[in-house]
């Protein structure tokens, strides 16, 4: 068994491996895994929660090629600096070398707005919303970690949308912001939303704000990002419209992404010593039932009686698994299917059997309930509901106690031991917050929406100036 804390590396690279979601540093190109099979339905699963999300508030899914030639990428200058250290370059087809350099997309705000130059003619087209989830390649120098800091991030799912004015696309953002809280709260995953400080936004955008999470070991993950671009690639890309008075302009664009962090951040924030533990909403098994023999006379009838308890429940829409493998004891197989996460066991047994009653398990607390077999549908029901409700309250506290208010700069480095997110009074001038940052030896998350009420009277403690909002200031991941 593996404590989560200080080690929580090794608990999480373990519990991806053991659990078989995700296989790491075995594949020979360094940065890149591979979503097994199990894996991959955790995945699926909360792509249809991401999906439903921005389907439901007009976004239209799009597929875009995965090259972006040169001469197009470097249009807009910030963004290229902001990248060109990362970026994998295609340089040979075959054995000629090309006119232009091709580069994987390290992200798609370039090749989109190129489109969109071509597709977009009137204000009555806006606003325009398109995502897509896809691959992306950055070449990360810093150490890679498995779905933390990949080379290929493989589920990266990026909105880009366009508007008739700063106005709207400022509207744009808030409701981006909306559409990842929900997200995140289906998810049951804590986050703290902050604006970026402004020498750490995204490269071309006005402002940047950011979902940040924090981890069992106390480090802060940035889960989340949406940005107001301004006209920053509508200008360089030539994406104009005629507006309402019939001038013409460009558009004004925000883009928004989220990636395969958000699937670590489920694995990290809910698990425990003995491995994940799954919403019920995104679980691939939701219940797995563990039949219990002691002798051939008794197997046939349980095994009847597990067949019919499963077909009850899939009649009513949940995702089931026997485990019937002949060579294992019930207690490795109870093992398994903890570190994969299952929330609900179900133990049918000769006392089971002859009561017609189910023995319910649950992941999350360890807490065993005998249920009827005629209200197994409407217990399963409430329970899946319950543990969701337990998960995503738990993982708020466990962030909350992290968080450590109007603290004196000085103590920011004892807390550190302990980890999360320290707030400081803040000016909100750049210069205090790279100071700040330097002092504590933290990483500035920038500042809430909206000022809190606690800072009243307080000043900063860089520059003594009055505060008008809050610095985060946290060790990142
Ligand atoms: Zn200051």
């Amino acid at each position: 068994m593996l404590e989560q804390g200080d080690k929580f590396g090794e608990w999480f690279d373990k519990v991806l491996k053991e659990a078989e979601i995700y296989d790491y540093g075995r594949y020979p190109v360094k940065g890149v895994g591979i979503w097994m099979p199990y894996g991959f339905s955790i995945r699926k699963n909360t792509l249809e929660i991401v999906r439903n999300e921005l389907d439901s508030t007009g976004h239209e899914e799009v597929l875009f090629p995965m090259l972006i030639p040169e001469d197009l990428l470097v249009k807009e200058e910030e963004h290229i600096k902001g990248f060109r250290d990362e970026v994998y370059w295609v340089t040979h087809g075959g054995l000629e070398e090309l006119d232009v350099k091709l580069a994987l997309r390290p992200t798609s705000e370039t090749s989109i707005s190129y489109m969109e130059s071509l597709w977009l003619n009137s204000y009555k087209q806006l606003p325009k919303k398109y995502y897509q989830i896809v691959s992306i390649f950055r070449y990360e120098t810093k150490s890679t970690r498995p779905l933390l800091r990949l080379r290929e991030v493989t589920t990266f799912k990026e909105a880009h949308t366009a508007h008739d004015s700063f106005e709207d696309a400022d509207r744009q953002v808030l409701e981006a912001v909306n559409i990842y809280s929900k997200i995140f709260d289906h998810l049951g995953i804590p986050y703290l939303i902050s604006k970026r400080p402004d020498f750490d936004k995204f490269a071309g955008a006005l402002y940047t704000i950011a979902f940040d999470t924090i981890f069992p070991d106390g480090r802060v993950l940035q889960i989340g990002t949406v940005h107001h671009l301004g006209q920053s690639f509508s200008k360089p890309i030539d994406v104009k419209v005629m507006l309402k008075d019939e001038s013409i302009d460009y558009v004004w664009q925000t883009s928004y992404g989220i990636s395969d962090r958000l699937i670590a951040s489920i694995i990290a924030v809910h698990g425990d010593e003995r491995g994940a533990i799954l919403p019920f909403k995104i679980a691939p098994i939701q219940v797995v039932i563990v039949p219990i023999y002691f002798n051939e006379e008794e197997k046939e009838k349980i095994l009847s009686y597990v067949k019919s308890v499963k077909e009850q429940l899939e009649a009513c829409g949940f995702r089931v698994k026997i485990d019937d493998r002949e060579e294992m004891t019930p207690g490795k197989k109870f093992y398994d299917w903890e570190m994969k996460g299952v929330p609900v066991r179900a133990e049918l047994g000769k006392r089971e059997l002859e009561g017609n009653t189910v023995l319910l398990a649950r992941r999350d607390l360890k807490k065993k309930t005998v249920v009827k077999f005629s209200d197994i549908c409407t217990e399963i029901n409430e329970l899946g509901e319950d543990i969701d409700r337990n998960l995503k309250d738990k993982a708020w506290q466990k962030m909350n106690v992290r968080i450590r208010k109007n603290l004196k700069l000085e103590e920011s480095a004892e807390y550190e031991k302990r980890g999360g997110v320290v707030e400081i009074p803040w000016c909100g001038r750049d210069e205090c917050a790279l100071k700040a940052q330097e002092k504590a030896g933290l990483k500035a998350l920038g500042s809430p929406l909206e000022p809190p009420a606690w800072i009243k009277g307080s000043s900063c403690p860089i520059c003594g100036r009055p505060a008008v909002t809050s610095l985060r200031l946290a060790k990142t991941y």
